[in-house]
């Protein structure tokens, strides 16, 4: 058997995302929500950036597609009892869900983690829309992937504004180094001052 390209996945990602009524706008707009208040010069294009990179993560993208297709099973009615009451009723306990989405942020760090937490918790945006019971179809798990992507693509700014605040600050030093040297060669390169003459002296 052939070998799955990873580019393969990546778009099947995305069809399925765009299927269950996802657009990488409603996850950019919750990792703007939580990286705005640190990040001030943050924009929407940048989150865009950063949930698209986070999709080109094999873990990521695997962990979309197992949660999507069980969710797309259970609401044909395929899966074998009791998986398929507990995951068509979004039964609370279940925990699944929220594991695999889990599993998917580890790779971005503790701020992934908490980020996750908090978005769990506080359903943010078209998470809130998903995880309500009323909305149609069932999203047990996209709810919860839709939040670790986010979670993922804020973990993935945060780190990225850090290490470009610190390359700044290394090409700023970098710069002065230079003008001190450059300083220094015209001043060497002057004729010598005369010795300055000891008033004591005599
Ligand atoms: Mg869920």
């Amino acid at each position: 058997m052939s070998r799955v390209h990873s580019q393969d996945v990546k778009l099947a990602v995305m069809d399925k995302l765009a299927e269950r009524g996802i657009k990488i706008e409603d996850i950019a707009k919750i990792v703007f929500e939580m990286q705005h208040p640190y990040q001030s010069s943050l924009t929407i294009p940048h989150c865009i950036e950063s949930v698209h990179a986070v999709l080109n993560k094999r873990e990521v993208q695997h962990a979309v597609l197992v949660g999507i297709e069980l969710d797309m099973l259970a609401e044909r009615g395929k899966l074998s009892e009791p998986l398929q009451s507990l995951v068509a009723t979004d039964e609370g306990l279940f925990g699944c869900d929220e594991t695999l989405a889990l599993g998917s942020v580890l790779g971005y760090g503790s701020i992934a983690v908490t980020t996750f937490g908090h978005l769990d918790k506080h359903k943010v945006g078209i998470i809130k829309e998903l995880d309500t019971k009323t909305a149609n179809g069932v999203h047990t798990f996209l709810d919860d992937l839709v939040a670790g992507i986010a979670a993922s693509a804020s973990s993935r700014i945060a780190h990225r504004v850090r290490d470009l605040e610190e390359q700044e600050e290394r090409e700023q030093e970098e710069r002065e180094r230079k003008e001190r040297e450059r300083a220094a060669k015209s001043v060497n390169s002057f004729p010598p001052p005369a010795p300055e003459l000891d008033e004591n002296a005599g």
